[in-house]
């Protein structure tokens, strides 16, 4: 973990998950070369005892945080320990942030991201494989609690808060200059939320489900404003090396049988029920 962190580090690579063309094909070659001692996709989807390294986002509530217990858990957590055991294959998941999972796959140091992470056409001509969609979500924004902001025209002249290279992200640069806002840019979400509560932000933008579900558990000082959505896109688990593909089959094939057997439905109801 500290040696992965440490090289991606030293890499210091543009993270974002809409990568430039450039930046996904420098990172194809270590991920091919460096993913498994076996050679070959086939390989890799006959080796049993492949330990799939996924890396996903820090907190991402409900998706991906760590609970009262100490315990890292979360839908991503619980639909991909579903469908390992459902497929028969061994993982190891890394939490290790939104744009630290992003860099890990674009360096061939993790096989792929569960971390919410939205199915975009944009991120599919930049080299991201994408799974099935297993959960669809809206961007929106946050505001603090005894804040007056109904709608985008209410940010002009004030600065926002994002997550680097996520959704978010993409929506608060769509309209910043039809409204007037700037944006500031953070690496987790809990220090994005507390620019906002703390007032040096107007408001934040992320995903709606995650935002209404974080104010709802930790009971912060922010609220979400009604109307103000992106169209959304799926969530899915999203791989780059083309070597990987047969993890992604695995994956499908496992998340429809647990969309079949009631598991995914338990899974969603346990978090968001
Ligand atoms: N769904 C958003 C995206 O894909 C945010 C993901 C995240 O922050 N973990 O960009």
């Amino acid at each position: 973990m500290k040696k992965l962190l440490a090289s991606l580090m030293a890499l210091g690579l543009a993270l974002s998950m809409a990568a430039c063309s450039t930046t996904s094909s420098d990172a194809s070659e270590p991920a091919s070369s460096g993913s498994s001692a076996a050679s070959g996709e086939s390989a890799a989807a006959a080796d049993p005892d492949k330990v799939w390294l996924i890396a996903t986002d820090t907190v991402f509530v409900p998706f991906e945080y760590t609970d009262e217990n100490g315990d890292f858990v979360g839908i991503d957590v619980d639909i991909l320990a579903a469908i390992a055991e459902d497929q028969g294959f061994k993982y190891e998941l890394n939490s290790i942030g939104w744009d630290g999972a992003v860099a890990a796959v674009q360096t061939g140091q993790a096989d792929a991201i569960i971390a919410g992470a939205s199915i975009t056409d944009e991120r599919k001509e930049s080299g991201w494989i994408f799974s099935d969609g297993y959960y669809n979500a809206t961007q929106t924004i946050a505001v603090a609690e005894d804040s007056t902001i109904t709608s985008f025209e209410d940010l002009r002249g004030t600065s926002v808060a994002v997550k680097n290279g996520t959704a978010g992200a993409d929506y608060a640069e769509s309209l910043k200059d039809e409204y007037g806002f700037t944006i500031t840019y953070f690496d987790d979400s809990p220090t994005m939320y507390q620019d906002v509560i703390i007032g040096n932000s107007s408001a934040c933008f992320e995903d709606t489900p995650v935002m209404i579900s974080y104010i709802k558990q930790k009971g912060i000082a922010l609220k979400v404003p009604e109307g103000l959505e992106s169209e959304g896109a799926p969530y899915g688990l999203a791989i780059m090396n083309e070597d990987n593909q047969a993890f992604l089959d695995m994956f499908n094939a496992g998340l429809a049988n647990i969309q079949a057997n009631g598991t995914y439905d338990a899974i969603i109801e346990k978090y968001l029920g």
